[in-house]
């Protein structure tokens, strides 16, 4: 323990003066002593003494400050490590955060709470790789212009080497890109435009923690995404299954008979199929659904609702569209699957399809007995010669008061 300091210093200086002068008798009387001694023995004791006290004195000042010195230095030292344990916490907090994140919105979340203190500044952003294009997860995106420059940004970091390099500082704006890597394939870029314009080593190496927690974070999202489409889609088609198809389809009933808006069913199947099957072989029936199922998402709406009902037979909903706009729908699609042949070993199938339509009934929630009116539509556009389109003789009223032009559900 140091009980004094260097702003005691005039202090010890008085009270070493008060105590010479309280004591000067006695030292006075000492120093005689010391010469008699002297005097006696033949030996020079002043000076020595006076030399050993002045090195004793030089030497507890070195030494005074050699501790300072060392004191500072476990100070730097403690605070450094405290500072390394806050990063730690909350590299770990982000951590954990990123472990619960199932889906983008979770990500998204995590990021916000966590990746500006990790990255010491409120400039940064996170795209990822969408098919050929990017999209910003995260971060300032001042419109699309900017997106699109960032975007640039990361083909470029990606593209300077191989993906384990270290990140690279890009001209842009002046940005660093941290390549989000998994499996030594690049799925995005974390971005960090610094405060002050550069990124300190120890900076650098958290925040490259933090990608490296992030990418495999947004991997997991990806595959989990991957695998929930895959279980409710039919891989021949692409459309949705029934049963998925079916919970959307409640879901939308509902939804409808709140906002009192229509809603329209398409049910068509596959005219005489079993031949193309029996003359071609499965495949070539294989090729045609596939066919099919690429012509409805060409044809239909993203929000439209494409399910395969059964072997050779399509279901469709149309959210918040009354009936003359659903057949116009039918008809588009009945024609271009009758007018544009699919293509098989050299020749050319032409396929038809007979379409039914239904409309909810206002208030109408019942799936069942909407698909049954679509489905009797159905049995008679078949009976009608097929490839056509026929309307549920239910709904009959529905279109009369369609044809007035008033396109409510009545
Ligand atoms: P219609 O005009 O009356 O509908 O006659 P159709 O021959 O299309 O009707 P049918 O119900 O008799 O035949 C449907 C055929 O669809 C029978 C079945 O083998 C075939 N099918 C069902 N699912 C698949 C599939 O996934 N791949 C292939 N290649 N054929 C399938
Ligand atoms: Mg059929
Ligand atoms: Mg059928």
């Amino acid at each position: 323990m140091k009980l004094f300091g260097r702003q005691d210093l005039l202090l010890i200086g008085a009270l070493t003066t008060a105590l010479i002068v309280v004591f000067s008798a006695s030292i006075s009387r000492l120093l005689d002593y010391v010469r008699e001694i002297e005097r006696q023995s033949g030996l020079t004791l002043m000076p020595a003494l006076v030399l050993l006290t002045a090195a004793f004195l030089f030497h507890q000042y070195r030494r005074n400050h050699v501790d300072q010195a060392k004191a500072a230095a476990a100070e730097m030292a403690t605070k450094a490590a405290q500072h390394r344990a806050i990063e730690l916490e909350r590299l770990v907090a982000f951590g954990q955060a990123l472990g619960r994140a199932l889906d983008f919105d979770s990500i998204r979340t995590a990021i916000g709470q966590h990746l500006s203190a990790l990255a010491d500044t409120e400039n940064v952003w996170v795209l990822v790789r969408e098919g050929t294009g990017w999209q910003a997860l995260a971060g300032d995106t001042r419109g699309a212009e900017d997106v699109l420059q960032w975007g640039d940004l990361a083909e470029q970091l990606l593209a300077t080497g191989s993906p384990d390099k270290t990140p690279t500082t890009l001209p842009i704006s002046r940005a660093v890109g941290f390549p989000l890597i998994v499996g030594g394939s690049a799925m995005g870029v974390l971005g960090v435009r610094p405060a002050n314009g550069a990124l300190e080593a120890d900076r650098r190496r958290i925040i490259e923690a933090a990608a490296a927690l992030l990418a495999v974070s947004i991997k997991n999202a990806q595959l989990f995404r991957e695998v929930r489409e895959n279980s409710v889609r039919d891989a021949l088609t692409g459309c949705y299954t029934r049963g998925h198809a079916l919970d959307v389809i409640d879901a939308e009933l509902r939804r409808a008979r709140r906002s009192q808006t229509p809603v329209s069913l398409i049910m068509f199947d596959l005219d005489h199929f079993k031949d193309v099957n029996d003359r071609h072989g499965h495949l070539c029936g294989d090729a045609v659904l596939n066919a099919v199922g690429k012509r409805m998402k060409e044809v239909l709406r993203g929000s439209d609702l494409k399910c395969r009902y059964g072997g050779e037979e399509f279901l469709v909903l149309l959210p918040e569209t009354p009936l003359h706009g659903a057949r116009r729908v039918a008809e588009t699609l009945r024609r271009e699957i009758a007018e544009r042949p699919v293509p098989w070993s050299g020749d050319a199938l032409t396929i038809t399809a007979s379409f039914g339509l239904a409309q909810t009934l206002p208030g109408e929630v019942n799936v069942q007995a909407v698909i049954a009116r679509a489905d009797q539509a159905l049995y008679r556009a078949k009976d009608d010669g097929r490839n056509c389109v026929r309307i549920a003789a239910d709904t009959a009223t529905v279109i009369v008061d369609e044809t007035s032009r008033q396109n409510r559900v009545v």
